[in-house]
């Protein structure tokens, strides 16, 4: 491809506004720099995703947009998470761009990837993951959490690419594959290596967080791994199976060992295993239980259908409906 193209990064952002004013600053110099070299025509756009802020940050965003001709938004209804603000914005710029990179607020990833990226793009590549490639910035405990996880998920055969989160470039088609993934568990990272073809790799050093705290709390760090590990595999029910036939087995010989005891006259023995057993059986059972319910209750919510994020103002399209008048 040698014409320039329509790039937009969609920014997704919640509570952001501590962060906001560097991350548009650093944005727009990559958009400006990328048009400058005429890879990007200049209607490109940064598309900022408010997900349900309480903070100013849809304020700044409305701002921005009036100020910046690079910068414009989408307002959710309502707080979605960070996989759905993606996705919204994703749906939003899609309809219009050439490529979409997504990209965090906070600055962590670096911004001069999106250069390289664009580059693969050009070179032909639809699919261009930012696979960071240190963790320094990271704590021991999510260093070691999130490579048990990626480790986890390579045995239960689930394709991810390693160290890549949602730092990455689409084309316009893989963006429309994307759309038509209609799950409600959202676990973006697990259906981009699904939509195939052809990707590439971009390297970086992940960054500390530019300004505020991290809207990823364990809790919502633990929901997204159990989605994705259920979302994309049933080797875990498949894995209970076997535990079920295991502890079978274990019970048999118990069982032969206690006729051997009986028959042996000592019948008061016994007690400690008795008791063992029923913590350790009910322990198991419990945790079986729960696992199936985790699918159980996935099958709910997929059935319902329900919307994945609500718009509640989308700047973009209102600009770019604008920009087709007046040309
Ligand atoms: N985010 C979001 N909705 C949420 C939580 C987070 O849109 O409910 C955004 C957040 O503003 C940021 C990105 O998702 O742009 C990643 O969050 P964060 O940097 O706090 O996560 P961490 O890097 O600590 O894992
Ligand atoms: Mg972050």
């Amino acid at each position: 491809m040698t014409e320039a193209f329509k790039l937009g990064i969609v920014v997704p952002c919640y509570n952001e506004e501590e962060v906001l004013p560097e991350t548009t600053k650093e944005l727009t110099e990559i958009i400006e720099q990328l048009v400058n070299t005429q890879k990007i025509t200049n209607d490109s756009k940064i598309i900022f995703v408010d997900d349900g802020s309480k903070d100013k940050t849809w304020e700044m965003i409305d701002g921005y947009s009036q100020s910046n001709n690079f910068v414009s938004g989408v307002k959710l209804s309502r707080n979605f998470g960070h996989q759905g603000a993606l996705l919204a914005g994703v749906t939003s710029a899609s309809k219009s761009c050439d490529a979409v990179v997504t990209i965090d607020a906070d600055l962590q990833d670096d911004v001069n990837a999106i250069i390289k990226m664009v580059d693969e793009f050009i070179d032909g590549a639809e699919v261009v993951y930012g696979v960071r490639n240190n963790r320094d910035t990271d704590s021991a405990f999510k260093r070691n959490t999130a490579e048990s996880f990626y480790k986890f998920m390579e045995i239960l055969g689930v394709k991810l690419v390693p160290d890549s989160a949602d730092f990455r470039l689409m084309s316009k088609r893989a963006c429309e594959v994307l759309l038509s993934y209609k799950e409600t568990n959202l676990f973006l990272r697990g259906i981009v290596p699904m939509v195939g073809f052809k990707s590439a790799k971009v390297y970086y050093a992940r960054k500390e967080r530019f300004a505020g705290t991290s809207k990823y709390p364990l809790r919502k760090m633990l929901r997204l791994a159990i989605n994705g590990i259920t979302s994309f595999s049933i080797v875990p029910i498949k894995m209970i199976m076997g535990l079920g036939f295991l502890i079978v087995l274990v019970s048999i010989a118990l069982l032969i060992y206690t006729i051997v005891q009986k028959i042996h006259g000592n019948v008061v023995t016994g007690w400690s295993s008795m008791m063992i057993s029923i913590w350790a059986l009910g322990g198991v059972q419990l945790i079986c239980i729960s696992v199936i319910g985790e699918y159980v209750g996935k099958i709910f919510s997929e059935v319902k259908h329900r919307p994945r994020f609500t718009i509640e103002r989308d700047i973009y399209t209102e600009k770019t409906l604008k920009e087709n008048k007046t040309r």
